[in-house]
C-alpha cells in the first residue's frame, strides 16, 4: 500500500492541479512507498495566492502568540517523534536511529529555540539630542524555503521556525526526494494553531515548481539549502528581482589532524565526521589532513575504523550506515571511486556494495564506507564535492602545507582542526577560508552561531539572530523631538 503525499495550500492537502504523481521511493528497498503530487507552475501560483492572502494577519500577530504557536509545534514533533523518525528514514535511508536521536529532535530543538528567541528580541534605538531613532523590524512578506534530501525535517525547521517567528508566510519546497516529513510538519503547524495560509507546501521537481517558485513576483525572499550548482540558478533568478537570498551550498571540508592531537578522541572524530549520515552532510570531513609524522599509524587505525562499520538495513539497532538516497546517487559516488583510480589513488578501504544483506535489501543504494590515499590534493577527487561515505587522505608537513591544502578548494563551508596546542588552534583555524571551524571536536552545534561558507559554500548566514534578520528588513523611524524646553 502506498500512502499519498500532497501539497499542502491553504491549510489543506491537495494534488496537483494536473493530476500528475510522482513515485516516492524507499532506497534502502527500492520499493515505492508512497505517490508525490508532481506540481508545476499553476499549483506554486495558487500556494503564493494563499500566503499572500494570509501575510498581513500573520505579520500582525504578535510575537508571543507567534512564539506560542512554535512552541506548539515543537511540542506536536516531539510527540511524533517515533513515527516522523520512520517516515525520515524510509525517504533518505538513513539509520532510523540517527533519525530519532538527531534529525527529529533537532526539529523540536528549531522552533523551541526560535519561540523563545523571537520573545526575547530587542529593538535598537538611536538617540538625538534633538529626535529619537528606533528601528523595527519587519517580515519580508512571502518566503520561499527551498530544502534539500540529506537532513529533510531538520533543515525545513531549521528555515520555517525564524520565518515564522518573524511574522513571514511561507511557501515551501523540499526535495522531491524526501517529501513525508515536511508533509507531516505541515499538518502538525496547523494543529498547532498555524492560522490557514501561513505556511504552504509544494511538491515536485525542482525545474518544475522551485523554479516557478523563485521566478513567482509575489516572494519577496529565497532561503536555499542544496548544491552549488542548483545555488547558482537560484542567484541568477532572483537577483535581477531583488529578491532577498540566503544560500547553505555544498562543501568540501578538511579535516586536519596534528601529531600533538589526542588521537584517540581524533580517530573517533574523524570518523564520524567522514561518514556521519553516510556522508551525505555538507558539514562532512570528506578530506583528512594528517600531519606526516603520526600519517601510517594513524590511517592504519582510521581505515580499521572505518572498514568496520556496519553498513546494513536502516531499522537495525546496530546499523550504523544506512542506504544512500538513491541508486543514481550511489552511481555518481561509485563514478568518483573510478576517477580516484584513474588519478592513481588507491582504495584502502570500502567501495563495493555490500552482500549478503538481509532478504528484501538487496536492490538498496548502500554503499561500504571508503577511504582513498595517494592522490594528489588537488585532483578532483580532493577537490570536488561527492556527498557519499568516501575521505581522501592526505599527509602534510608543516601548518603551512596543511593550511594550503586545507583551502585549496572552490569551497569554504567548514573544517576541523585536532590539535592539542591552543596557539596553533587559533592560528590555523583563523587562516582556514570558511564559515565555520571546530576545534577537537565537529559538528558541535550551538543554535546561536553564524552558519553558513565562503567561496562556492554560499552567501549569508543563518542561525540565531541572523535567521531573524535574514527574515525581516529593518526600518528605521526618526522622531523629531522639538525644540528643547
Ligand atoms: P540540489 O541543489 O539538487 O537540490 C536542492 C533543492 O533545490 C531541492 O529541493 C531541489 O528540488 C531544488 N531545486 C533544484 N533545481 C531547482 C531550481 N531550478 N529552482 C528551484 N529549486 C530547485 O541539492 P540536493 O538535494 O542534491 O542536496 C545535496 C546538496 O545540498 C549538496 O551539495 C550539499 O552540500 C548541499 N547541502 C548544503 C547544506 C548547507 O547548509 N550548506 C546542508 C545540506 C546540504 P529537486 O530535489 O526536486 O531537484
Amino acid at each position: 500500500m502506498t500512502r499519498n503525499i500532497d501539497m499542502y495550500i491553504d491549510g489543506a492537502y491537495t494534488g496537483a492541479l494536473s493530476g500528475e504523481r510522482i513515485d516516492d521511493l524507499n532506497p534502502a528497498t527500492g520499493e515505492v512507498i508512497g505517490s508525490i503530487a508532481r506540481g508545476a507552475r499553476a499549483d506554486v501560483a495558487a500556494a503564493v495566492e494563499a500566503a499572500t492572502r494570509a501575510r498581513d494577519a500573520w505579520a500582525a500577530t504578535p510575537p508571543n502568540a507567534r512564539a506560542d504557536v512554535l512552541e506548539r509545534t515543537a511540542a506536536l514533533i516531539e510527540r511524533n517523534l517515533d513515527e516522523l523518525a520512520v517516515l525520515e528514514s524510509e525517504d533518505t535511508g538513513k539509520p532510523v536511529s540517527l533519525a530519532r536521536s538527531i534529525d527529529i529532535p533537532r526539529a523540536v530543538a528549531n522552533f523551541r529555540f526560535f519561540a523563545s528567541a523571537v520573545r526575547q528580541e530587542t529593538l535598537a534605538a538611536h538617540p538625538m539630542p534633538m529626535a529619537l531613532n528606533y528601528t523595527q523590524r519587519r517580515p519580508l512578506g512571502v518566503v520561499a524555503l527551498i530544502t534539500p534530501w540529506n537532513l529533510p525535517l531538520y533543515l525545513m525547521s531549521w528555515k520555517t521556525a525564524p520565518a515564522l517567528a518573524m511574522g513571514n508566510t511561507i511557501v515551501a519546497k523540499p526535495s522531491e526526494l524526501t517529501p513525508q516529513t515536511a508533509t507531516r510538519m505541515a499538518e502538525l503547524l496547523t494543529a498547532a494553531g498555524l492560522p490557514r495560509g501561513v505556511f504552504n507546501l509544494v511538491h515536485g521537481y525542482g525545474s518544475e515548481v522551485g523554479q516557478p517558485l523563485l521566478e513567482h513576483a509575489g516572494v519577496s525572499g529565497i532561503s536555499f539549502t542544496g548544491g552549488t550548482a542548483t545555488g547558482a540558478i537560484v542567484a541568477a533568478t532572483a537577483a535581477p528581482k531583488f529578491k532577498k537570498l540566503s544560500l547553505e551550498l555544498g562543501g568540501k571540508n578538511a579535516t586536519i589532524v596534528f601529531a600533538d592531537a589526542d588521537l584517540d578522541a581524533a580517530l573517533e572524530g574523524t570518523v564520524r565526521a567522514g561518514f556521519a549520515n553516510q556522508g551525505e552532510i555538507c558539514l562532512c570531513g570528506s578530506r583528512l589532513l594528517v600531519e606526516r609524522s603520526i600519517y601510517n599509524d594513524f590511517v592504519r587505525r582510521y581505515v580499521e575504523r572505518v572498514g568496520a562499520l556496519k553498513v546494513g538495513p536502516p531499522g537495525a539497532a546496530d546499523t550504523q550506515v544506512g542506504a544512500l538516497i538513491s541508486l543514481a546517487h550511489r552511481d555518481k559516488v561509485e563514478g568518483y571511486l573510478r576517477l580516484a583510480r584513474e588519478e592513481g589513488g588507491t582504495i584502502l578501504c570500502g567501495g563495493e556494495r555490500p552482500e549478503g544483506l538481509e532478504p528484501g535489501y538487496a536492490d538498496g543504494a548502500f554503499l561500504q564506507p571508503a577511504v582513498v590515499g595517494g592522490l594528489s590534493p588537488s585532483c578532483r577527487t580532493s577537490t570536488e564535492e561527492i556527498f557519499g561515505p568516501v575521505v581522501t587522505v592526505h599527509p602534510f608537513d608543516s601548518d603551512g602545507e596543511a593550511i594550503r591544502i586545507a583551502n585549496g578548494t572552490d569551497y569554504g563551508l567548514s573544517a576541523s582542526v585536532w590539535t592539542r596546542d591552543l596557539r596553533r588552534a587559533h592560528r590555523v583555524s583563523e587562516a582556514l577560508d570558511v564559515g565555520m571551524v571546530w576545534v577537537n571536536t565537529w559538528l558541535l552545534r550551538d543554535l546561536r552561531v553564524p552558519f553558513g561558507g565562503v567561496k562556492n559554500s554560499g552567501v549569508g548566514r543563518e542561525g540565531g539572530r541572523y535567521s531573524m534578520e535574514f527574515f525581516s528588513d529593518s526600518k528605521n523611524i526618526c522622531v523629531h523631538l522639538g525644540d528643547s524646553p
